[in-house]
């Protein structure tokens, strides 16, 4: 972890080596007008924070050089009181795994097709980055597939109990929350989530985010799929989890999380998928189980549900302080897990570049994804529970 002032100092030769469209003799409000399709002021004051610091003010291109050279951090400029009510919540406790029957009934009807379709969609804008215009539309375009999805899958009395809805922001693009509501314990809710933006280092480059993070919101939405073709009635509510802006810093999930917690809404679960694509040359394939600030009850159920239900087995792994959107629901206590592709110094090294695409290289595989997708399922259903309508 870098200090700040080590980071500020970097600025100069960061904008003119690392990011290098960046003219460095012109001043930073000349330049950033000669971007079209971008609501993004470099000079906007942030409020950050990162590993064991007490926050610091930083301006924008401050906070995205610092992202660039690999720093982890909260932007907390809208979100200080994330966590006020943290301490109303006691540890969970989770239950062994009872649904065997229904879930192996929903991972028979998985497929790679809609994964593939949607991710070649979803990679296709120039970049989803959360304050650009094509980040709006891929939000958009996300939204009415979730729908459209929802239109031909779900039978209509279950589609009376699902609600899809927009998130809306202080930026243009939306987190999207789609929710089935629980039977007989609707107050409960488990929450299955993915980043649906994506960035270059430098955030007017294009970011195709095909790994990072397309192929987790293309596979929580297969598991969706699959659920609501199976007439899946949850006791509990499930929802699902779109984000805005975690690139900036977990802006769209801090929102949310805010959110359910001045509601005091009751998370009993959250788990974060954030990059199933990649399977590097010459490594074993399996499935990445962060241990370092996620909840360690779920995630010792989570790896249960990969030993019980996947075909490739769990691996330990760390990815650090704030790295996906489950961070957010831990700062409000909320119990969270995070589940990666592979080992974290295995996993894709194209991420934040116009190189995060499908067609990079063989070790972007769609059957790895899928593997997630069935992880999803047997969590929304073991900890959903399901009510048989018939
Ligand atoms: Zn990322």
């Amino acid at each position: 972890m870098r200090s700040l002032s080590v980071l500020v100092s970097c600025i100069a030769l960061a904008v003119a080596s690392t990011l290098p469209s960046v003219p460095e003799q012109l001043p930073l409000s000349a330049y950033q007008h000669a971007y079209p399709g971008f609501d993004l002021d470099l000079n906007a004051r942030r409020l950050v924070q990162m590993e064991g610091k007490a926050p610091v003010w930083m301006t924008e291109l401050e906070k995205i050089i610092a992202k660039a050279e690999g720093v982890q951090f909260f932007d907390i400029t809208d979100t200080q009181d994330l966590g006020f009510n943290a301490h109303l919540r006691h540890q969970s406790t989770f239950p062994s795994l009872n649904a065997t029957d229904q879930v192996k009934s929903v991972l028979k009807t998985l497929s790679t097709k809609g994964p593939e379709e949607n991710l070649k969609k979803l990679s296709s804008f120039r970049t989803r980055y959360y304050r650009s215009d094509t980040g709006r539309e891929s939000q958009q375009w996300l939204f009415s597939k979730i729908a459209e999805i929802t239109d031909t899958s779900a039978s209509e009395s279950l589609r009376r109990i699902i609600t899809c809805t927009e998130f809306r922001h202080s930026w243009a693009q939306n987190s999207i929350i789609l929710r089935i509501n629980g039977s007989s314990a609707a107050d409960e809710v488990v929450v299955i989530g993915a980043h649906l933006d994506s960035t270059n280092m430098w955030p007017f480059l294009p970011a195709p985010g095909a790994d990072d993070d397309g192929s987790g919101s293309v596979t929580i939405l297969e598991a969706y799929r699959a659920l609501i073709t199976s007439d899946f009635r949850p006791e509990r509510t499930v929802e699902f989890h779109w984000y805005s802006a975690e690139e900036g810093g977990l802006l769209g999930s801090q929102a949310v999380a805010k959110d359910y917690e001045s509601r005091s809404v009751n998370v009993i679960a959250m788990s974060q998928y954030d990059m199933t694509a990649w399977v590097k040359q010459g490594t074993r394939e399996e499935v990445g189980i962060i241990t370092d600030f996620t909840d360690h009850s779920l995630t010792k159920f989570n790896k249960q549900l990969v030993e019980m239900y996947l075909d490739i087995p769990a691996t330990e792994t760390r990815c650090g302080y704030a790295c996906s959107d489950h961070a957010s629901w831990m700062k409000a206590n909320y119990p969270s897990v995070f589940t990666i592709e592979s080992k974290f110094e295995n996993s894709n090294k194209n991420i934040h570049s116009s190189d995060d695409r499908i067609d990079i290289s063989e070790e972007f595989s769609f059957s790895h994804m899928l593997e997630f997708s069935k992880l999803a399922v047997a969590f929304a259903i073991e900890l959903g529970g399901w009510t048989k309508s018939k």
